[in-house]
């Protein structure tokens, strides 16, 4: 979402002349995009920022602004303590951006923009037309979040739930797909919970398969408690959405969702999963885990194991739980920091030896890769497959913005590699 975000407030800046620079050097303007979703996340920032003051020493100073999810949460804090801060401003604020900006050019004022204005946010957004030409790009049709998982910070630096209306969304897309989009990820912080007069994700989904060059869709990032049936049966009957679901369960233990208040059972979680692979037997599944959640116990984190074995999930992000101030769980008995570290340790190697097994079943098989780029050798070329993997294969021809179909012949952690076997292209998965 802050990629989504970054590329807006540039489209937004180029009304009042400002553009991006590949050479910090010259820039008149630092804006520093950041996240907050675990810690050590404001110590990055002043780290950031001592580095923009060293490499201006002997220049004149470009203005700061910090956006995003750390200048929500620390607000008055960090322009306090770091005066080379102009301006922080919270991610519904961007559209104060400009002028910012423009107020800050002549005078040294600080500014603190942190209200929750996603309405005004979106409204000024829709004016400046999304001019992003990346083969596959990001689409935010919904944001903040109304469910207060005891962990998580979202709530209070993103607030409440919104959904953007579904004319806006469609009129996005067309846009990035006349740029030479040919795949759209639509973004939320519960994509699924999306509700724009009773217009719901799936609705969205059957809308964005009308559009003619659009070839792949993608969601991210869905929550359990809002895999409505309706979306179910999108993941059989919507061609273009792909057979990669990213599903965060968290935990494996029930007791331990409870805690987290993330209102739902372990076998609420695999009925999804059952009903999902009843509509879509080529469907696969990646997750989030929290690992050494405040009370996990060692029976609690046998079972995450276990549901990482049951579900065979081909990718999957694994955190330490990270206390977050100001969210319920950083008030509650940590669990011992070397079990914690073990645990981790002990869960990432299940997950690897998962991805290693199915990324190695991989070659010799055939994949249909939409290519994004060439890479820096210019012959090879990037793009990823149905699920998500790269792969990156050699071609005189320039494949961008195509969809092949690719043997595989090696992989390695990261990557597939292989060759195009069809010049003409393949049918679309289960198309
Ligand atoms: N809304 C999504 C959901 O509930 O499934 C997830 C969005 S959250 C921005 C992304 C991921 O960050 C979560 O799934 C969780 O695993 C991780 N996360 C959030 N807060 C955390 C914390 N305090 N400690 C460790 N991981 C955390
Ligand atoms: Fe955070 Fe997701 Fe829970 Fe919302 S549902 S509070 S974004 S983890």
């Amino acid at each position: 979402m802050n990629e989504y975000d970054s590329n807006r407030i540039l489209h937004l800046t180029k009304k009042i002349n400002y553009y991006s620079t590949k050479n910090i050097n010259e820039a008149d303007c630092y804006i520093l995009n950041t996240c907050h979703i675990r810690e050590k996340a404001t110590d990055k920032v002043y780290h950031e920022v001592g580095r923009v003051k060293k490499q201006f020493r002997d220049k004149k100073k470009p203005i700061v602004l910090i956006v995003g999810c750390v200048a929500q949460a620390e607000g008055e804090v960090l322009l306090k303590k770091e005066k080379y801060i102009n301006a922080v401003v919270g991610p519904q604020s961007y559209h104060e951006i400009n002028k910012i900006i423009l107020n800050t050019e002549n005078e040294n004022i600080k500014v603190n923009s942190t209200e929750f204005e996603v309405i005004k946010k979106f409204d000024q957004l829709n004016i400046v037309k999304n001019t992003n030409s990346k083969i596959s790009s990001f689409l935010t049709i919904q944001e903040g979040c109304d469910k207060f998982c005891k962990f998580c910070v979202v709530p209070y630096t993103r607030g409440p739930e919104y959904s953007r209306s579904s004319s806006e969304i469609i009129l996005e897309a067309k846009q990035l797909v006349e740029n030479g989009s040919r795949e759209i990820t639509l973004l939320g912080q519960n994509v699924n919970a999306y509700n724009w007069r009773n217009q719901r994700l799936s609705d969205l989904l059957y809308s964005l398969s009308e559009i003619k060059d659009l070839k792949r869709i993608r969601y991210t990032t869905s929550h359990p408690k809002d895999f409505t049936d309706d979306l179910v049966e999108a993941h059989g009957a919507c061609k273009k959405l792909m057979p990669l679901l990213h599903l965060p369960v968290q935990s494996g233990s029930t007791k331990i969702l409870k805690n987290m208040n993330r209102n739902h059972t372990i076998e609420e979680y695999l009925q999804i999963i059952e009903k999902l692979k009843k509509k879509n037997s080529y469907i696969k599944f990646s997750s989030d885990f929290i690992i050494a959640y405040p009370d996990e116990t060692r029976d609690d984190f046998e079972k995450t194991v276990s549901l990482m074995k049951q579900v065979e999930f081909i990718n999957s992000y694994s955190f330490i739980f990270s206390a977050r101030p100001g969210t319920p769980a950083a008030n509650f008995k940590k669990v011992d920091e070397k079990i914690a570290k073990e645990r981790l340790v002990i869960f990432q190697r299940v997950a690897d030896e998962i991805k290693t097994k199915y990324r190695n079943k991989l070659v010799n098989s055939t994949t249909n890769v939409l290519f994004e780029n060439n890479t820096k050798d210019l012959d090879k070329y990037f793009g990823r497959d149905e699920y998500f993997n790269s792969v990156i294969v050699n071609s005189s021809e320039n494949l961008a913005g195509k969809i092949r179909k690719v043997k595989i012949n090696s992989c390695n952690h990261n990557t597939l590699f292989g060759e195009v076997i069809l010049e003409n292209k393949p049918k679309e998965y289960a198309a």
